[in-house]
């Protein structure tokens, strides 16, 4: 099966890339990405913005297209950075300068209020059709500085407790056997490719 990624990153290429090995799935960049009508992702909810770039960009293509948004989720700031992690402290922003914003924002906050989880809904669309929207999220904390030298955006500030680590101090394998993106990314696939419940004719 062939799918095609909105998305110009190849950052996330590579991430899709070994989360799809071993199965029967090939994954690469939608062509010219860069030259087609943007899709507006400025909707309040991860569910929204990744269905409708996945049917935005179905329209350009016979391929299956994938698209996903993901971000970071913290209760006690009211769900912020949320669908604006990408761009907290700013329209461009780094990943240095959001998470800096982010502890700037945590500071004075203890125990509970250090509650956060990373959320990532992919969605697959065939020309103007939606045939998936799969979301998952995976537990944590917000520690009060960044630790490890991995993965990107908030991932050095995200403990969790599972791993007793930050996600910035685990390997790309162990971050895509727990993350977000890698669970929904699994459920994407049983969906479209259902497991073989032994049926032999
Ligand atoms: P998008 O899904 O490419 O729009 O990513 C949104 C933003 O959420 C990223 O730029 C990061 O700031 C944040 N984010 C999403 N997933 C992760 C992750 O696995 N680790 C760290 N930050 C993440």
């Amino acid at each position: 099966m062939k799918i095609v990624l909105a998305s110009s990153n190849p950052g996330k290429l590579g991430e899709y890339r070994q989360l799809a090995m071993g199965r029967n799935l090939e994954i690469s960049l939608l062509p010219n990405f860069s030259e087609l009508p943007p899709f507006d992702e400025s909707a309040p909810t991860f569910a929204e913005n990744a269905a409708g770039k996945a049917l935005h960009y179905s329209r350009f293509t016979p391929e299956l297209v994938l698209a996903d948004d993901s971000g970071l989720v913290v209760p006690a700031l009211g769900g912020a950075p949320g669908v604006r992690s990408a761009r907290y402290a700013g329209p461009h922003a780094s990943d240095e300068e959001n998470l800096s914003k982010l502890l700037h924002e945590m500071q004075g906050r203890e125990g509970y209020e250090r509650r956060a989880r990373f959320v990532c809904v992919i969605a697959v669309a065939h020309p103007g059709r939606l045939l998936v929207v799969a979301s998952d999220f995976v537990p944590g904390t917000i520690t009060r500085e960044p630790h490890g030298a991995n993965g990107f955006g908030y991932d050095p500030v995200f403990f969790s407790s599972d791993l007793a680590r930050t996600f910035a101090e685990i390997s790309a394998q162990e971050k895509n056997r727990w993350s977000h993106r890698g669970k929904a990314f699994r459920k994407t696939v049983e969906f479209l490719i259902p497991p073989d419940f032994g049926v032999t004719n």
